[in-house]
């Protein structure tokens, strides 16, 4: 087996779910990871001890080293939160140990701190439980300070050797936070990320008109509403609402297929000649509401006449039959002594001229 294969084990393995259904396979991972990191560090403190021909220290890591791989494999039997009490009473008992065996100066205290950030970022507690868990490690930190701290180890060290201790621990302590931090700050990024992705794409699908691609009526409202209450445009705003002429013929005649390829082909025109500022939207049926800010009825009818053209020489094939269509449009201006309603009243009457005069025409 190459290096690889076993290192993708190793990861796999250390990976594997609770056994508990309804518990998160993170957590369990995050304090298996520091179970291995503690591992590590038992290691090297005992051959640190073997260095400096120290049996009892090395006796002493080993001891722990045991206790800790023990908690390890239980991580695969037990719930969570009994693995992760299991590690806390390990910690507690070892920095006990430390402290009273090889004094203050160690820094083991400071594991406190790691253990206080698991209990936080291992979601099964409440949070009022977490804060007093949290104002318990407070608490046995004091204490700790206050028997410890001038008081002579059973089993004294020299100096160069505590300092040694003291870079191994503050290591494998800035190590364990840095883990903990790490996999849960990705993982709530990672999240919040897809949220938004998630929220745009809902918003997207209420706007819009699932056959065409156009804004849908809803958010034509809302744009109408944006654009009618927003008076920084001098001259107010065009709006036309425009029909396809015959259609409920091209339906009969060819079929709904082909009258969905000509409102999918009338879209595309629409979305070609709109620029800038301009707004269109499906109105309803074969009806689209085109909105032009800024923009008088002039150049709206300017602009409209081209799209019109544009459409009636357009040519929509679909199986072997090939049809053309005609468009009748309604134009009104708006301006702010007016509401929205009204223009789109105005613009509805002009359209319905237009279709009485005979149809493929503006009216304005
Ligand atoms: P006019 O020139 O007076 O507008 O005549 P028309 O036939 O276009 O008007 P009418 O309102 O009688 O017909 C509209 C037709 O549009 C009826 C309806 O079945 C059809 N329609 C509405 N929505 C869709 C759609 O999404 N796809 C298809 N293929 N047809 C649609
Ligand atoms: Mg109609
Ligand atoms: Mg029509």
């Amino acid at each position: 087996m190459s290096a690889e294969n076993v290192l993708k084990k190793i990861i796999a393995f250390i990976g594997k779910d609770t056994k508990a259904k309804n518990e998160s396979k993170k957590t369990i991972v995050v304090i298996r990871n520091i179970i291995i990191s503690i591992l590590v560090y038992f290691s090297i403190n005992a051959v640190i001890g073997n260095v400096i021909k120290d049996i009892r220290s090395t006796v002493f890591y080993i001891v722990f080293f045991a206790v800790f791989a023990g908690i390890f494999a239980c991580s695969y039997q037990f719930k969570t939160i009994v693995t992760l009490w299991m590690f806390n009473v390990g910690m507690l008992a070892f920095i006990l140990a430390i402290l009273n065996f090889f004094g203050w100066n160690v820094g083991v205290q400071h594991f406190l701190i790691v253990m206080l950030l698991l209990y936080f970022f291992s979601g099964y507690q409440r949070y009022k439980q977490k804060f007093a868990y949290a104002a318990a490690i407070c608490v046995i930190r004091i204490i700790l300070f206050y028997l410890y701290q001038n008081r002579t180890p059973l089993l004294p060290l020299t100096s160069s050797i505590i300092e040694t201790l003291q870079i191994v621990n503050t290591v494998t302590i800035f190590w364990c936070i840095s883990l903990i931090a790490y996999i849960f700050s990705r993982d709530g990024q990672e999240l919040e990320g897809k949220l938004v992705q998630y929220n745009e794409q809902l918003e997207k699908q209420a706007n819009t008109d699932k056959l065409t691609g156009l804004y849908n009526r809803r958010k034509a409202w809302e744009y109408l509403e944006w654009v009618a209450r927003d008076r920084s445009e001098s001259c107010g705003f065009s709006l036309c609402i425009c029909d396809i002429d015959f259609f409920k013929k091209v339906n009969d005649t060819y079929g709904h297929d082909m009258g969905d390829e000509v409102l999918k082909k009338v879209a595309g025109i629409f979305e070609e000649e709109m620029s800038g500022k301009d707004f269109v939207a499906r109105w309803g049926g074969e009806e689209f509401l085109l909105l032009f800010p800024g923009c008088n009825g002039d150049d709206a009818y300017v602009k409209l006449e081209s799209i019109r053209r544009k459409i009636k020489d357009m040519r929509i094939r679909k199986d072997d039959i090939e049809i053309g269509i005609t468009m009748t449009f309604g134009l009104a201006e708006h301006d702010y002594s007016k509401k929205a309603d009204d223009t789109i009243k105005a613009a509805d009457r002009k359209l319905y001229q237009g279709k009485e005069q005979g149809r493929d025409r503006i009216v304005y």
